[in-house]
């Protein structure tokens, strides 16, 4: 008898605390928890950077090449009176931007499309997120003469051309740091950058990109170099993407500014990029 006692009570006693907590849980809070529950979303660390609209065909086998204007925000870059790099870059990038799309075929993103600033590792980090074929960073270049002329390009390399590339590399790797304080983590440091066997082939479509825009450029815009150039830049970082840095002009120069601040120059330097842009796909496909 006090067996089966025992064993109702093993049956029903956890049963009667169940239904009395539903029952408890519907009185003390009729409709539910709801209103008192408090949600703290914990961004991860892969939301930290917004990611840009893409534009172009919405068929995500279209190649993506992300358009990445120089400086923004409290970086002006370069600047020779009214004429400030970062607003160069922006209309330039804008302008490819607009010829890419016209041409069709190709997936576009920007990593800024106003006046803002944006780290240098976060630019090669929006195209590693978006899944980018191929990242063009667009800037405008000064030198201490003004008689310096004309476009170059650049790709990423630990050791640079020439003590050229190493200013320059200073000066467009200055911008994050802002009152000598570094916004880098110091793993994104130029000189940890170690090009291993893995990123060969990035940087083998690094410098064929660069070429074909020497290519394109070859008779329809001023060159400062004919060859490509290499340097510590921070901004071609993604060590899986090709990436180059295309140096439009240089700003204190007063033909070039003036070619590089005008619509039609504008136009001109994003007709030589989308046409060299074009040819790297259409080789990277085999067509
Ligand atoms: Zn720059």
């Amino acid at each position: 008898m006090a067996r089966a006692f025992l064993i109702v009570l093993l049956v029903v006693a956890p049963l009667a605390v169940f239904l009395g907590l539903v029952a408890l849980d519907r009185h003390v809070a009729p409709g539910g928890d709801r209103d008192y529950v408090v949600r703290i979303a914990f961004p991860l660390k892969d939301a930290a950077v917004d990611l840009p609209r893409i534009d172009g065909p919405p068929d995500a086998t279209r190649p993506l090449v992300v358009i990445d204007p120089g400086h923004g925000g409290f970086d002006p870059g370069a600047g020779a009176g009214d004429i400030r790099e970062k607003d160069v870059a922006l209309a330039i990038a804008k302008a490819l931007r607009a010829r890419l799309l016209e041409g069709g075929g190709i997936r576009v993103a920007m990593t800024r499309e106003d006046d803002r600033f944006i780290t240098l590792g976060e630019r090669p980090e929006i195209a590693r997120k978006l899944g980018a074929d191929l990242f063009v960073s667009i800037h405008a270049d000064s030198a201490e003469s003004n008689s310096a002329r004309g476009a170059s390009v650049y790709v990423l390399s630990e050791r640079g051309t020439d003590q050229a590339a190493a200013r320059l590399a200073e000066r467009e790797n200055s911008v994050d740091v802002v009152n000598g304080v570094s916004l880098s983590s110091s793993d994104d440091a130029v000189n940890a950058i170690l090009l291993d066997l893995s990123q060969r082939e990035a940087q083998e479509g690094s410098v064929d990109a660069a070429r074909l825009v020497l290519r394109e450029a070859d008779g329809d815009l001023r060159l400062h170099r004919g060859a490509v150039q290499a340097a510590a830049l921070a901004v071609l970082k993604a060590p899986d993407i090709p990436s180059i840095l295309f140096e439009t002009g240089y700003i204190n120069n007063a033909e070039d500014g003036a070619f590089i601040a005008s619509d039609s120059g504008q136009r001109k330097v994003a007709q030589v990029a989308a046409r060299a842009i074009r040819a790297f796909f259409a080789r990277r496909s085999g067509a």
